[in-house]
């Protein structure tokens, strides 16, 4: 047996070979954990067949030896000098680089992995952008059929890019939440497996997510003070702390870094529950904000997450949409990274608390950039434009275009 399974809620324990989803006694959310730490072994005797993520194959809740993979993981870890003036160190770990252009790229390779060696006839996902068009090319990849449920109001160039690898898509009148309803009674009903991004319905997930844990540690040769994320429904910071204490538990590193969770002040349910010490409780009233992908009114991880939070002593903070759209275009112009606002929120975090003496001089911070820029890009013309961004049409005429260069330059 490489991994056994343990129900959060009532504490049952179930061998791999049990291929659950959720506690069979309790419907609780079940925790991965693994008979042998992965990371503990030496180095030469991890297999040199795999790439990116999938080098920490041993740490993974796969069995079989044919994971589905495009190559995702292995992203850049990317100093940025004198990030908002801060004297601490500021790095960006750039997902944006990731096959569908997110981090979901990696809980989409091992819950199609998953499924596919567990024999699924196909799966179904819920998403509001990021984890459909992950999960739709990775069920292509296995060559299985894939049904999507997204916000009706999702833009469409995320369901495009969905549809394009061919998946089945069901736009919803109604809010993540209510698509993330629907696809766990369409898993039941219609037997596919649930590749949604959220513990409580596929367990598998969070360990794709424990992998950026994994390589910025081993990109920086130390761990950082703090690492920075984007919170939507909860299970990407619940991935990382998971990663983190993985690491430590094979002496990889000595003690866990701190978190620090950020969403859009818009839709902040999580942020303000951390901050009056209360139990999460739904948004009622979201503000629409340029930070769509994680705009989750119950994040449905929310208590594992409020837990890892906790147990490293970390922070939340809420961002301005102003915050969120300077801190995509400075992550741009700056330092040639294109980022959904979603994915740089972390980012626009660690601004935030920097400016407020939070960090110590000398101190890491690692902001995961979860989102490429490249899904917004009506988002950046809008926001260049309120800067005054032109782009003249000139006559092709080198006499014109170089007295229009001498204005310039
Ligand atoms: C999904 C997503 C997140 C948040 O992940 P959760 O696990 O839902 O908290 C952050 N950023 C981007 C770009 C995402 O797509």
């Amino acid at each position: 047996m490489k991994f056994e399974m343990v129900c959060n809620n009532c504490g049952s324990i179930h061998s791999d070979e049990s291929g659950l989803y959720q506690c069979p006694f309790c419907k609780g959310a079940m925790t991965i954990r693994y008979m042998e730490n992965g990371l503990a072994r030496k180095e030469g005797d991890r297999t040199q067949r795999w790439r990116g993520m999938w080098m920490y194959k041993e740490s993974l809740p796969i069995v079989s030896d044919h994971p589905v993979t495009l190559g995702e993981g292995a992203t850049p870890l990317v100093f940025l000098e004198n990030w908002s003036g801060l004297a601490t160190n500021v790095y960006a770990k750039t997902e944006t680089t990731n096959p569908t252009g997110t981090y979901k790229d990696r809980p989409a390779s091992v819950s199609v992995s998953r499924a596919k060696e567990l024999g699924a006839r196909g799966v179904t996902v819920a998403s509001d952008g990021n984890a459909a068009p992950a999960v739709a090319a990775f069920a292509a990849r296995a060559g299985l059929p894939c049904v999507v449920f997204m916000p009706r109001e999702t833009p469409k160039e995320r369901c495009i890019q969905t549809a394009a690898f061919g998946a089945l898509i069901l736009l919803l009148e109604g809010n993540i939440n209510d698509c993330l309803d629907q696809a766990a009674k369409a898993a039941k009903a219609f037997n596919l497996h649930n590749c949604s991004t959220t513990q409580g319905e596929n367990p598998y997930q969070v360990e794709g997510d424990k992998t950026i844990a994994f390589e910025i540690v081993d990109q920086l040769g130390f761990c950082p003070d703090w690492v920075a994320v984007p919170i939507g429904g909860g299970s990407l910071l619940t991935g990382v702390v998971k990663g983190m204490a993985e690491l430590r538990e094979a002496g990889r590193i000595k003690s866990m870094p701190r978190i620090l969770a950020v969403q859009a002040e818009a839709c902040a349910p999580f942020v303000r529950a951390f901050q009056k010490g209360e139990p999460v409780r739904r948004e009622e009233h979201p503000r629409p904000t340029l930070a769509l992908t994680i705009a989750v009114p119950y994040p449905p991880d929310n208590v594992q997450a409020m837990k890892a939070l906790k147990s490293v002593n970390g922070d939340a903070v809420a961002v301005s949409e102003d915050d969120l759209s300077k801190t995509v275009l400075d992550l741009s112009t700056r330092y040639g990274v294109l980022a959904e606002p979603s994915g740089a929120a972390s980012l626009a975090g660690v601004s935030r608390r920097g400016r407020e003496g939070f960090f110590s001089e000398g101190e890491t911070v690692v902001s995961v950039i979860t989102g490429t820029g490249l899904k917004s890009l009506g988002i950046f013309a809008g926001e260049l434009q309120e800067k005054g961004w032109e782009m003249p049409t000139l006559p092709n005429d080198e006499r014109t275009v170089h007295a229009y260069l001498k204005t310039m330059l």
